[in-house]
């Protein structure tokens, strides 16, 4: 991704692709002290900009530091790149970081904040699953509690088991991975929320060590505009063999079918395909 055409916006400009680059005694790439967010503009137009602009805020106050640039700014920042770029359809990662500076060591404190915004192309997040249904490896690795990092950030150092998970689920030829908690609870995917139906109604686990999606929100409210009922509690796991639709939720997993979990199976159906399809006609509206 470094070797191409386009504008970056860093530190308060633009700058060429090819030159947003940091030095090898970068905090974050050390400590993990990064935080960021995906964000997925459709005709022009960035879906829940704002929410993702302060969650990057709260993202980074839960790492301590401050971004130096208001949601506002951050807002125009967006704009800038995707108009540089000539993009009307993309994919954008905000993001900040501790850089390289007076300290190299565990705190960061005199280290620089620095903050960018990139966008590029992305089509289906799971290629053609979004027809299928996706099939899901489940991770030998457990979603932490909240008492051992805030789970609620969407920061880098929570991604290291979502990359690892991740690998070997596309090892099993699976699309990802899901975890359950530190509890045995069934807990999200490695980039997203998880939903199931069972006799019309909707069973999503509750946010409570994990992040609360802003397209799990966004459904959730769907949802409750159709009157179907939605449950959002602890499921064990065993509860799969239950169920029976499942998908995903995310930025740029969108409204994804789940047709597989491990030996748990589940139908493309009928509540799956209208929300999938109500989220791609809201997000364009
Ligand atoms: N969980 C994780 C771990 C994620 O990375 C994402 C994607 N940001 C989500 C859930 C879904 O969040 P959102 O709907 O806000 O994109």
């Amino acid at each position: 991704y470094d070797d191409r055409d386009g504008k970056i916006w860093m530190d308060g400009t633009l700058v060429d692709w090819r030159s947003a680059q940091v030095h090898v005694l970068t905090h974050a790439l050390h400590y993990a002290s990064s935080v960021f967010e995906g964000e997925r503009c459709y005709n022009g137009k960035i879906f829940k900009s704002r929410q993702h602009s302060e969650r990057l805020h709260y993202s980074a106050s839960c790492l301590d530091f401050e971004i130096p640039y208001s949601v506002d700014e951050i807002e125009a920042a967006k704009t800038a790149v995707l108009e540089a770029n000539g993009f009307t359809d993309a994919y954008v990662r905000a993001f900040a970081w501790r850089g390289a500076g007076e300290d190299m060591g565990v705190s960061s404190a005199r280290n620089p904040v620095r903050v960018a915004i990139a966008a590029w192309a992305w089509g289906n997040y799971y290629g053609d699953a979004k027809m299928k249904g996706a099939k899901l490896d489940i991770s030998k690795w457990k979603r932490p509690s909240p008492e051992t990092i805030p789970v609620h950030a969407k920061a880098a150092g929570l991604y290291m088991i979502c990359t690892t998970s991740k690998h070997a689920a596309e090892a099993k030829g699976c699309s990802d991975a899901l975890f359950m908690d530190y509890r045995g609870y069934v807990a999200e995917a490695t980039g997203a929320n998880i939903f199931f139906v069972k006799d019309g109604e909707v069973h999503t686990p509750l946010p409570d060590c994990f992040l609360n999606g802003l397209t799990r929100q966004t459904v959730i409210e769907m949802l409750k505009e159709r009157n179907i009922v939605v449950h959002e509690r602890h499921i064990m796991p065993e509860e799969m063999e239950g169920f029976q639709q499942c998908w995903l939720t995310g930025t740029a997993a969108e409204v994804t079918p789940v047709g597989q979990i491990g030996d748990y199976t589940f139908e493309v159906g009928a509540m799956t395909r209208e929300i999938s399809e109500a989220y791609e006609k809201l997000v364009r509206s």
